[in-house]
C-alpha cells in the first residue's frame, strides 16, 4: 500500500489504519503518532524514547505508508538479520546489507533496492562509508534516512563508534532526504552532540517521559548473593530474565550456580571468545535458555521483547546505566520486575575503579554519581520517582505503584538507638577495627579474639545480643551508606567515627533505615503489578508452538508474537480470522503467516477443556 505523504485531514485516520492493519495494534504508544506525522511531513526528526518505548514502529510505518525507501542506519550487525526478519513478519518488505551477506545475496539486495522493491533497507554505518554503496543509493528513490541508536554518533554517550562519525556527511551528500535519529539516551549533552554532528535541519525533536510503568522496582539488602539470585529465578521459573554481575568471575559462578540448580542459564561477558557470547546471545533471544548471567557488556544487542526480570547482583555505578539495564526488561509493555541487592560492600569495589579517572573533575562527577545510585538504593522515597528526577523529570504521582516503596514492602524505621550502640562500640574499641569484629561486640559472640582483646569487659558488649548478626551487618551498611560513620581505605578497613556519628551519639540526629515488612501487604494490581489474567495452560501451549514455528524458520521468538500477544490469545481464545484481528499485535500479514496453527491449537485446547468438563 502507498499512500504518499499528505497533510490532510485523512491522515491520522490513515496512520491509524495502518497501525492496525500492519501492526495489528489499537492505539499508538505516548509520541509514536507525532513522530510518524513529522516523517510523513518530510520533517527532521529527534527522538529520545526510553527502551521498549516502541521507536522501530515510528520509523517502519511511514516506510510502508511512503513511496521509496527508507534506509536505516543500524548499529549492530548481530541484530539485522532478527530487525529485517521481525520487519518482514509483519508483512514489510525489508533488506539487510552488511558484510556477513554472500556477494551473491547482496547483489541481489542490491537489485531489489534499486528497483524499488524495498520498504527498509538495514545498512550498518560502514557499508554507508563506502563509496559503491553510495552510487547504489544514487539509483533508489530514498523516502528519509532512519538512524536507530543515534548516541553511538557521540563520543560523550556510552556507546560511541567511530564509525558512526561518517553519519555526518548524510545530510550533505543527500540534501533532499530527510532524516530521523533516535535514541534512549537521556542526558541533554547528548542529544546536542547528535544533532549537531549528524546537521540535522530544525528537526521535530520529541523527548518522551523516561517513565516505564510496567517495570516493578525493588532493592533488597544483599545478604547471601548467591542464595538471593537462585530463589528469585526459581520464584520466576521458565521466565526469561537477566542477572547482570560486576565482574566475569562472579558471571561464570553465578551461572555455573544457576546450571547446577537445573536452570538454563548461559554467562555472557567480554572475556568469553565472540562466537560463544554470540551463541549465547541467541540461545537467550530464541528462549532456549531463561537466564543470561552478564557483564554490561551485554547490552544494546537485546531486542528481545519479553525479558520478564533484570536482577543487579552488585550495585551499578550510576543511575543511567541502572536505568539502561533495568529498561530491558518488559519491552513488551507487560510487567517485568527490577531487583537490585544492595549490599554497603560495593561500594568500595567500584570507588576503587574511580580513583583510576585521571581527569580530577571526571572523577568527581562519577563519585557524584555513585552516591546518587546509593541513595537510590537506601532512601524512603519512591524508586520511580527519584529515577524520573535523575533525569530531570517531575512523577506526579504521590505513589506510583509500581516500586516496593509504594507498595508498602518496605518501611521506614527509626534505627537510632541501634545506631548508637555500634557506634558507642566503635568509639570504645578505639576505632581500630573491622565491620565484622564490630558486629561480634555489640552480639556478643563469644570468641578467642574478643576474650583476647578484653571487648568482652566493655559496657556495650552483647548490648545487641537478642539480634542476629545479620541485623548488625545491614545497619552498618546503612550507616555507611548514610555517611554517618566512615571506612578506611585498604586491604584492612576499619570503622571510624565522624561529625555525624557524633551527632548521632548525642542525640542531635536520627537515623532511619529501610527494612523490609514483616508482613508485606499483597501488592495491589497497579500498573507495574500484575498480569491481567489468562489461561496459564493455554499460554504454556502457544509458547511452545510458537518456539517449535521459530526454530524451524531460524528466527527469535518473538519476532512471531510476544508474550503480551500470546497472554491476550490465552484470555480471549480466538479461533476465527476476524477475532485473531482483533488481539492486539496480530495484523494481516501475521494472521496469514501464523493465524492457522495458532486457531487450531487454541481450538483443540478448548475442546479439551470441554470435554474434561
Ligand atoms: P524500542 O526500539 O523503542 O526499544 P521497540 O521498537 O523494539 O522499542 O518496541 C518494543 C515493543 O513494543 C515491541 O514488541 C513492539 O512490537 C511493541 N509496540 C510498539 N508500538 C506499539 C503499540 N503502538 N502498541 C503495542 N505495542 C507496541
Ligand atoms: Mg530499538
Amino acid at each position: 500500500m502507498q499512500t504518499g505523504a499528505s497533510t490532510d485531514q485523512g491522515v491520522a485516520h490513515e496512520t491509524g489504519r495502518v497501525l492496525k492493519q500492519v501492526f495489528g495494534f489499537d492505539s499508538f504508544r505516548p509520541n509514536q503518532e507525532e513522530i510518524v506525522q513529522a516523517i510523513l511531513d518530510q520533517r527532521d526528526a529527534f527522538v529520545v524514547m526510553p527502551t521498549g518505548g516502541g521507536k522501530s514502529l515510528c520509523y517502519q510505518l511511514p516506510a510502508h505508508a511512503m513511496p521509496g525507501t527508507c534506509m536505516v542506519i543500524s548499529p549492530l550487525i548481530s541484530l539485522m538479520k532478527d530487525q529485517v526478519d521481525a520487519a518482514a513478519a509483519t508483512g514489510l518488505r525489508a533488506a539487510y546489507l552488511n558484510s556477513a551477506l554472500k556477494a551473491k545475496e547482496r547483489v541481489a539486495v542490491q537489485r531489489d533496492l534499486m528497483a524499488g522493491e524495498l520498504d527498509l533497507i538495514y545498512v550498518s554505518p560502514e557499508r554507508f562509508a563506502m563509496e559503491e554503496f553510495i552510487d547504489v543509493l544514487g539509483h533508489v528513490d530514498l523516502a528519509f534516512t532512519a538512524i536507530d541508536e543515534a548516541h553511538c554518533i557521540s563520543e560523550w554517550g556510552h556507546d560511541f563508534r567511530p564509525d558512526y562519525l561518517n553519519l555526518s556527511t548524510l545530510t550533505k551528500r543527500f540534501p533532499d532526504v530527510p532524516v530521523a535519529a533516535f535514541t534512549a539516551t537521556a542526558t541533554h549533552r547528548v542529544q546536542e552532540d547528535i544533532v549537531t554532528r549528524l546537521g540535522l535541519r530544525r528537526p521535530h525533536v520529541v523527548r518522551a517521559s523516561f517513565n516505564r510503568p510496567n517495570l516493578f522496582y525493588k532493592v533488597v539488602p544483599k545478604q547471601k548473593a548467591m542464595q538471593q539470585i537462585l530463589r528469585f529465578v526459581k520464584d520466576h521459573a521458565g521466565e526469561s530474565g537477566i542477572i547482570y554481575r560486576t565482574t566475569r568471575n562472579s558471571v561464570e559462578e553465578t551461572a555455573a550456580m544457576l546450571a547446577e540448580a537445573g536452570i538454563k542459564a548461559l554467562p555472557y561477558h567480554a572475556g568469553l571468545d565472540p562466537e560463544t557470547r554470540a551463541a549465547n546471545q541467541d540461545a537467550f533471544n530464541r528462549d532456549e535458555v531463561d537466564v543470561v548471567v552478564a557483564t554490561i557488556a551485554f547490552g544494546m544487542g537485546i531486542d528481545k521483547s519479553n525479558v520478564r526480570y533484570v536482577l543487579h547482583g552488585d550495585l551499578p555505578k550510576n543511575i543511567e546505566s541502572y536505568y539502561q539495564e533495568t529498561g530491558r526488561a518488559g519491552r513488551d509493555g507487560d510487567p517485568a520486575q527490577c531487583l537490585l541487592l544492595f549490599g554497603y560492600a560495593d561500594i568500595p569495589k567500584i570507588r576503587y575503579f574511580l580513583d583510576q579517572i585521571l581527569d580530577a573533575d571526571e572523577q568527581q562527577h562519577a563519585l557524584r554519581c555513585l552516591n546518587e545510585m546509593v541513595n537510590f538504593a537506601t532512601v524512603h522515597v519512591c524508586r520511580r520517582t527519584a529515577l524520573l528526577k535523575y533525569f530531570g523529570e517531575t512523577y506526579p504521582e504521590s505513589n506510583c505503584g509500581g516500586c516496593d516503596v509504594c507498595a508498602g514492602e518496605v518501611e521506614r524505621v527509626d534505627a537510632t538507638r541501634d545506631a548508637q550502640m555500634i557506634l558507642s562500640a566503635i568509639a570504645r574499641t578505639g576505632e581500630r577495627f573491622g565491620m565484622m569484629h564490630v558486629v561480634d561486640v555489640v552480639a556478643g559472640a563469644d570468641t578467642e579474639r574478643i576474650r583476647q582483646l578484653g571487648h568482652d569487659q566493655i559496657k556495650t558488649y552483647g548490648v545487641g545480643k537478642d539480634r542476629e548478626k545479620r541485623y548488625w551487618r545491614f545497619l552498618l551498611d546503612n550507616l555507611l551508606a548514610q555517611g554517618v560513620v566512615e571506612q578506611t581505605e585498604g586491604k584492612y578497613p576499619v570503622l571510624q567515627l565522624c561529625p555525624p556519628s557524633r551527632e548521632v551519639l548525642f542525640g542531635e540526629r536520627q537515623v532511619h533505615v529501610l527494612r523490609t515488612r514483616k508482613s508485606a501487604p499483597k501488592r495491589k494490581a497497579g500498573a507495574a503489578t500484575a498480569v491481567e489474567a489468562y489461561d496459564e495452560a493455554l499460554f504454556d501451549e502457544l509458547r511452545g508452538l510458537r518456539r517449535r514455528l521459530a526454530a524451524a524458520r531460524r528466527i527469535p521468538p518473538y519476532v512471531i508474537f510476544s508474550d503480551r500477544t500470546l497472554h491476550e490469545m490465552a484470555r480471549k481464545f480466538p479461533v476465527t480470522g476476524a477475532q485473531m484481528l482483533r488481539i492486539s499485535g496480530v495484523g494481516e500479514a501475521k494472521l496469514e503467516k501464523y493465524g492457522k496453527p495458532f486457531m487450531e491449537a487454541i481450538a483443540e485446547f478448548r475442546e479439551g477443556r470441554g470435554a474434561g468438563a
